[in-house]
């Protein structure tokens, strides 16, 4: 048997990630490497940091990107702000809630669960209440854009609550980053992580993550060491923020990091504002051809995320033999549903650069016929 090089096909990748990749970030990923202690790649990690507090919106001096993907930097925040005994709050309408959930667990905290309907938003009410029954509570976890139904949840009015009643917020914003409005400074949140691959369209394996002021104090004034040494924050600082003292912790994936900056400084030269603004529109677009076609959305309109489009699957389709035939006639990828969803829903994703009309005409095109 003889081995030859590997040639993806060119698909068009509208799932739930990872998306379509700009031509520019994929050049930028085949630049020559170099180490990732060499004084003009310290640079452009300093350039980096500056791009990443853009995109969140934020002072925050720690402002890295974990080098592993989404998941990643969710497990950072849990074991890094959550110590044995720490009561948590986590609200649940999604597989990422639950997901939130099991790290609590793992971490050595103790879970308090509000759940929502999945496809609803987290109930900002119910929270209040949560958070006005139990007076031990030290943190208070959600996830902004529930990619996993398309529901986007008010995470102004959660961070405000957590900050009425003292407790520290960990928020996955890895499908809202880059294509809905994320202001962690303005709204007070204190840990928050995303994925290189949903709308900054990069490649995979990256986590955006930011602490405040107060978290890292939590993590500084912790009583036990953290269980995880690769996630532990506060040696991996030494590596990000050393100002002329870096020191090794892990070798950088140099490449990707050269791609993540180019994925955001494509979002700084766009404009954030008008990057949402995008997102909206390519949604309107795509909606209006999906109920042309009689498609129903899971999420009601008022929360529903532009990037992520969940669809029920029309009665007696066969949804599994619909997604091959795209994927093998149109080079056209979309998402199955997942848990609750799954069997009944396709999720039509419209991130970051594959938020394009381009796609959109494609993607209705291609529905159309294979239904027909
Ligand atoms: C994709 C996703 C993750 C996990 O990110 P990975 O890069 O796949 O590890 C976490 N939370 C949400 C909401 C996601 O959409």
């Amino acid at each position: 048997m003889t081995i030859d090089s590997f040639l993806p096909p060119h698909r068009t990748l509208m799932g739930p990630g990872p998306s379509d990749i700009s031509p520019r970030v994929l050049q930028a990923l085949s630049r020559p490497t170099i180490g990732h202690l060499d004084p003009l790649f310290i640079g452009m990690m300093d350039e980096l940091k500056q791009l990443l507090k853009y995109a969140f919106q934020t002072e925050n001096a720690f402002t890295i990107a974990v080098s592993a993907p989404g998941s990643a930097g969710m497990e950072a925040c849990f074991t890094n702000l959550i110590e044995p005994g720490d009561k948590v709050l986590v609200c649940r309408n999604g597989v990422f809630g639950e997901r939130m959930r099991e790290n609590v667990v793992r971490a050595g905290g103790v879970p308090v669960v509000v759940d929502d309907p999945w496809g609803a938003p987290v109930c900002v009410e119910k929270v209040a209440q949560a958070l006005e029954a139990e007076s031990d509570i030290k943190l208070l976890a959600f996830v902004h854009a529930e990619t996993s139904t398309g529901a986007l949840s008010d995470a102004k009015a959660l961070g405000a609550l957590a900050q009425k009643h003292d407790v520290l917020t960990i928020v996955d914003a890895v499908t809202s980053l880059g294509g809905v409005p994320l202001k962690v400074d303005e709204w007070q949140l204190d840990a928050v992580y995303s994925g290189s691959q949903k709308c900054l369209s990069c490649v995979p394996g990256l986590s955006p993550l930011t602490f405040s002021a107060k978290a890292v104090e939590k993590i500084q004034s912790r009583q036990t060491p953290i269980r995880s040494w690769f996630l532990d924050q506060s040696l991996v600082l030494g590596y990000w923020s050393g100002e002329g003292k870096r020191s090794y912790h892990h070798t950088a994936p140099v490449n990707s990091l050269y791609a993540l900056h180019e994925a955001l400084l494509l979002l700084k030269q766009e404009g954030l504002e008008n990057a949402w603004q995008r997102h909206r529109d390519m949604h309107e677009e795509l909606k209006s051809g999906l109920e042309k076609l009689g498609f129903r959305f899971v999420v009601e309109e008022a929360h529903r995320l532009p990037q992520l489009n969940a669809i029920y699957v029309p009665e007696g389709v066969d949804e599994a033999s619909i997604r091959r035939q795209l994927l093998e006639q149109y080079n056209l990828e979309i998402g199955a549903g997942l848990g609750d969803l799954a069997g009944k829903a396709w999720r039509i994703g419209l991130m970051g650069y594959g938020a394009r009309k381009e796609n959109i005409a494609l993607c209705l095109q291609a529905l159309q016929t294979s239904l027909l």
